[in-house]
């Protein structure tokens, strides 16, 4: 696994030459498809050897392709999603010719994960001018091109809501990327440049890694022949047969995995086998979720799309009442030159955050303006410190142009109507919005309920761990249940033990000027002011541990104003009328180490059974896995940064539930993970 706290390597796009209509990378001397016919060529060697028509018109647990037994004892097929994972996703070709017969057959599945690794990614233009080529895709294409995202290492997810469909782009090595990626693949497309052209892909490592996600129906094809390939995929447990190749290619392989091994249930401890998972692909299903803040809607919207039946319970009287419940807030981060967990969790939700929100309120007819925008967040380098950091950041390049953009002191005031003396960062996909708004948007679906001042009181494990049953106040029996309720976990005795702090957290509301009305973008700095919404600016927010007073108070406005004072002086001088002042004050769930709590809640009980001997220095032994409560999952602790966090962690929650493919690296999972916090007391002999 890739951990390593280390500045990160800037994306390199992609080297092309154009042949008439066909693109050439420089770099390996090799064509992104075949110059006899590119599309026809796709739709032979991997949709027809992979099967898809037969495959996606019926079930296949009961109309198998393959013989053969899983290598998942408890697997179970059924018409829930379907994933194809691809090596090299070039110009895309290969995506929309999938997506295409997606949209043409009659399927007996709801949703289309296309996974697709890519080390040298095409630029926005590059892209464009490949898709042009192929007018017959416009439906797909231009949505495509609209949310691809700027060349930021790491893993990527883009929405086709209408068409069920969502593509899962990871920037970086094949090897690094499958080797982090958990669910469950159904279909490979082995793409990529020729072996000869390209020996560094195809390797034993990468096929180690196909092994591992695939099941016993996982099919492949590839345009190559190459003994190299065929006994690396022999070797690694695939069943590989020759057949004819297209066009010029006399041969080409296909065949499917072949390996009748259960799962491991036991692993040694250097594979951290406390955070393992047996990612199943599950038939639609009903879940509870018990919150119907950012995180609960957010969990609600994601499982919704997937097909899911959901229940949101609330104990207020409304939903965003609570920590959700300013008027306005940001989707924003701090970019990193640094290679963490962390920085990859808040850089990945921020992405996947802007693409989905914007998604959101378009499908909604939602004009933006009016209750969000995302026209870009200005941080400002309000110290030498952060101006140190924001200068080693461009200089990196680890954030290209369409991502960041500096601004002067002189760009400031003559874009943004802004007087200051810092120079700044223009964090072009971020913004605000309204977040009472947002998660009433969210839980519009015909499959979300929403029951407020509905307390749940009760959750009790009725079920088996094959088949887990969750009933909620003696009553309604779910498959699943989502704690998003922040504090309110600790009344529940299975999840009680996690170590969550309050911090409050007052702002100020500024009645906007003529002027002032003109503020475009939110304005970060070591405080924040957002552009005026029913006629006022949030101006925020202190940060208070170990304080329960709900009262404001009239110092921690004079905070915020000083803050803003500091950076800001002509705009404060002129928002500041001296009047009372007015905000609001919440309470943020805050974990020790600033990442939320995302996962599969930990059965205390086993974890502390079976891993006591961590504690003790016996690492010998292998552990066993999955010590996790069947169907209890959590979305807990996003801090300050709900906005941000809570539609990643959303989308992860929806990965466990359905066995999904996962938007994030296993690191990043293994950092967020219900458990950590108890290991790491068994490790330290504090439990
Ligand atoms: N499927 C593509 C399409 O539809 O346009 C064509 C893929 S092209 C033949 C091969 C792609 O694999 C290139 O985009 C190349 O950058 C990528 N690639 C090569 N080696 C790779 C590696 N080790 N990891 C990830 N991607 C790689």
């Amino acid at each position: 696994m890739t951990q390593p706290d280390h500045p990160q390597q800037p994306v390199q796009n992609a080297k092309i030459q154009w042949q008439d209509d066909t693109p050439i990378s420089t770099e390996y001397g090799d064509v992104y498809f075949s110059k006899d016919n590119g599309v026809e060529e796709t739709r032979y060697v991997f949709l027809q050897n992979n099967h898809l028509q037969s495959r996606w018109r019926s079930n296949s647990s009961s109309n198998s392709i393959y013989s053969g037994n899983s290598i998942y004892s408890n697997y179970s097929k059924n018409p829930a999603s379907f994933t194809i994972a691809e090596t090299g996703f070039g110009t895309g070709l290969n995506f929309l010719c999938a997506a295409q017969l997606w949209r043409q057959v009659n399927r007996a599945f709801e949703h289309l994960h296309f996974v697709s690794v890519e080390k040298f990614p095409l630029t926005r233009q590059q892209l464009h001018d490949a898709l042009a080529l192929h007018p017959e895709f416009s439906w797909i294409a231009k949505p495509l091109l609209q949310h691809y995202p700027p060349l930021v290492k790491g893993t990527h997810r883009l929405y086709f809501h209408e068409h069920r469909i969502s593509l899962t782009l990871m920037f970086g090595d094949a090897h690094t990327c499958f080797q982090s990626l958990n669910g469950v693949v159904d279909a490979w497309f082995l793409d990529g440049f020729a072996p000869s052209k390209n020996p560094d892909m195809w390797q034993p490592q990468l096929f180690t890694q196909l092994a591992r996600l695939s099941h016993g129906q996982t099919s492949f094809s590839t345009f190559t022949a190459a003994g190299v390939v065929k006994r690396g995929l022999q070797e690694a447990g695939f069943h590989v047969n020759k057949v004819p190749g297209y066009g010029r290619k006399r041969d080409m392989l296909a065949g499917h995995f072949n390996c009748g091994q259960e799962k491991p249930t036991h692993l040694p401890h250097h594979e951290k086998p406390w955070f393992q998972f047996h990612y199943k692909t599950q038939p639609h299903g009903k879940v509870a979720i018990v919150g119907a803040g950012i995180a609960g809607c957010s969990a609600a919207r994601s499982l919704a799309h997937r097909g899911w039946q959901l229940d949101v319970y609330e104990t207020q009287d409304s939903i965003a009442s609570l920590g959700s419940g300013n008027p306005s807030g940001v989707t924003f981060v701090k970019p990193s030159i640094h290679d963490t967990a962390q920085n990859r969790y808040y850089q990945s939700a921020y992405f996947n955050a802007t693409r989905a929100i914007r998604n959101l309120f378009e499908h909604h007819n939602m004009a933006e303006g009016e209750h969000w925008g995302l026209n870009g967040v200005i941080r400002l380098a309000y110290s030498e410190k952060e101006a140190a950091e924001q200068e080693a950041l461009l200089a990196s390049g680890v954030w290209p142009a369409d991502a960041v953009q500096p601004l002067t002191t002189a760009q400031l005031e003559q874009e943004y109507n802004l007087t200051t003396a810092c120079n700044g960062l223009l964090l072009k996909h971020g913004g605000w919005l309204n977040p009472p708004i947002y998660c009433q948007t969210l839980v519009q679906h015909p499959n979300i309920q929403v029951h407020t001042h509905r307390p749940v009181t009760n959750i009790q494990f009725t079920g088996t761990y094959e088949t887990p049953f969750w009933q909620i106040n003696d009553k309604e029996e779910y498959d699943a249940v989502v704690l998003a309720c922040a504090f309110d976990c600790a009344e529940f005795e299975l999840s009680q033990h996690f170590p969550l702090r309050s911090i409050r957290g007052q702002i100020t509301y500024l009645p906007a000027t003529e002027d002032s009305r003109h503020l475009a973008v939110p304005v970060n700095y070591d405080g924040y002011i957002n552009p005026a919404h029913n006629g006022f600016h949030c101006v925020g927010a202190t940060f208070t541990p170990k304080c329960n007073d709900s009262n404001e108070l009239e110092e921690d406005h004079q905070w915020n104003l000083n803050q803003l004072r500091g950076v800001l002086p002509k705009l404060a001088q002129q928002l500041d009328d001296n009047q009372t002042h007015q905000g609001r004050v919440g309470f943020r769930c805050q974990t020790p180490d600033y990442l939320p709590i995302v996962g599969p809640a930990p059965d205390m009980e086993k974890c502390n059974t079976d891993y006591a001997p961590l504690g003790k220095g016996f690492l010998r032994n292998p552990f066993p896995i999955n010590n996790s409560l069947p169907g209890l999952f959590l979305s807990i602790g996003h801090g300050s940064r709900g906005i941000t966090s809570t539609h990643l962690a959303a989308e992860i929650l929806a990965s466990y539930i359905c066995g999904d493919p996962q938007p994030i690296d296993q690191d990043v999972l293994e950092a967020i993970h219900p458990a950590r916090f108890l290991i790491r007391n068994i490790i330290r002999r504090k439990c």
